[in-house]
């Protein structure tokens, strides 16, 4: 098959490899009819989260069943599916209490050549390094998709791939994100990134009750896209002090719930025009501290922008005198697909507006380049093989 591998830090190449088969009787193998970059495949690609073998990167797809498992029941040859992006069992503790993303059976622990420890266990990943399992990725023409039954939807009739594809990461993220911050209706959230994940982050909150909702990025065309397809209030940082025109929109509080949707990506973006944005020295991020100090206090501080190891130290300081629930990780896959698919089959969200190219996965190396250098007014990739 073809299929774009990463080789190395901004080297990613459309080339020829072996077809991916059946390995265990719940896999299925699928052939991909849509697929989309990530930010978070941006920190593979940029050399953040190492990665020393090839591999096929790609964590949001979709297709058509081509083959199945003998233990795989609910699918079969032909069936038009979407995908979570965790890798997940559906049978052990972690499982069991929806947190998918830690499954015991997706991830086997990995050894550094020292003989020691290097990732406690958590759940595997499709296309997103050694570290989450070493599974390729859907960035290719096939997948092997494991413990098919517990993962696959099958998408209804009527709907076009760009309806559904975010189904798979982005919106069940930004959705997360918004459900850590325990709306019970009317609260401010201010969600600081207006990428992808941040797009469907100001989506979520208008559905799940918000009363306002302030989107924060450096990028205008961004936040311009934001304010036409989410109807959100917006601040550019390098135009205002974000936390002070957060604490004048809510009468010197403070947003009730403020969202990390940003991650890692502050630094590629933002460190050359404004350096205290982001200290890889000190340890923390720019961003979540403005998020620390432009929630109110006792309310709660949600983070699904990816965070590395760099990023340990924390201000507890001000963690503790504002009494602030923080809530962060993987998101929540498996746990509110079934619900946001119907949201979308009802039509009370939309989610292809957020796309802005619809590549041939040919041109995998443009679609990385865009979006990571944030081009051509560039806020989703979408790739086709
Ligand atoms: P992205 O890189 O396109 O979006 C990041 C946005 O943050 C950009 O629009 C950028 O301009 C903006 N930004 C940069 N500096 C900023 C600042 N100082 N203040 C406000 N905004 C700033 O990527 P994305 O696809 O939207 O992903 C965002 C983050 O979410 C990434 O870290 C990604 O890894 C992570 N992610 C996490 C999960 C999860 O399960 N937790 C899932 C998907 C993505
Ligand atoms: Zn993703
Ligand atoms: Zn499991």
């Amino acid at each position: 098959m073809k299929a774009a591998v990463f080789h190395k830090a901004g080297d990613i190449r459309y080339e020829t490899m072996d077809d991916p088969r059946i390995e265990h009787s719940r896999d299925v193998i699928l052939r991909i009819t849509s697929t989309a970059i990530c930010g978070s495949d941006l920190h593979i690609y940029d050399g953040f989260l190492p990665q020393l073998r090839n591999e096929v990167l790609g964590h949001e797809f979709m297709g058509i069943v081509e083959e199945v498992g003998s233990e795989v029941t609910n699918f079969k040859k032909g069936d038009r599916v979407v995908v979570p992006f965790t890798i997940a069992c559906g049978k052990c503790f972690f499982c069991n209490h929806h947190l998918e993303m830690h499954c015991e059976n997706s991830n086997p622990d990995v050894y550094g050549p020292d003989g020691g420890l290097l990732t406690e266990k958590g759940g595997g990943l499709f296309g997103y390094s050694d570290l989450y399992g070493g599974y390729n990725g859907g960035q290719a023409e096939y997948v092997r998709v494991p413990f098919a039954d517990y993962g696959l939807r099958h998408v209804p009739e009527g709907l076009k791939d760009e309806q559904v594809l975010f189904l798979t990461d982005i919106f069940p993220t930004g959705w997360s994100s918004i459900e850590w911050g325990e709306l019970k209706g009317g609260e401010t959230v201010a969600i600081f990134g207006s990428g992808p994940v941040g797009l469907m982050a100001q989506k979520s909150a208008w559905l799940q009750g918000a009363g306002r909702v302030i989107a924060i990025d450096p990028l205008n065309y961004r936040l311009e896209r934001a304010r036409r397809v989410n109807n959100v209030e917006t601040l550019n940082p390098h135009d205002v002090d974000v936390v002070e025109a957060i604490r004048s929109m809510t009468e010197g509080r403070g947003a009730d719930v403020c969202v990390d949707a940003v991650g890692m990506e502050a630094e590629r973006t933002v460190l050359d025009k404004a350096k205290a944005v982001f200290n890889l020295e000190k340890g923390t991020s720019a961003v979540l501290e403005q998020c620390f100090r432009a929630v109110r206090r006792g309310g709660i501080v949600t983070v699904v922008g990816v965070y590395g190891t760099p990023f340990d130290n924390y201000p507890l300081g001000r963690i503790f005198d504002k009494g602030l629930t923080v809530r962060y990780g993987q998101s929540q896959v498996h746990k509110n697909i079934d619900h946001l698919l119907n949201l979308v089959v009802e039509g009370k969200v939309v989610l292809d507006d957020i796309v802005s190219h619809v590549l041939p996965l040919t041109e995998i190396s443009r679609g990385y380049e865009i979006f990571k250098k944030k081009e051509d007014d560039c806020t989703k990739v979408i790739l086709k093989p």
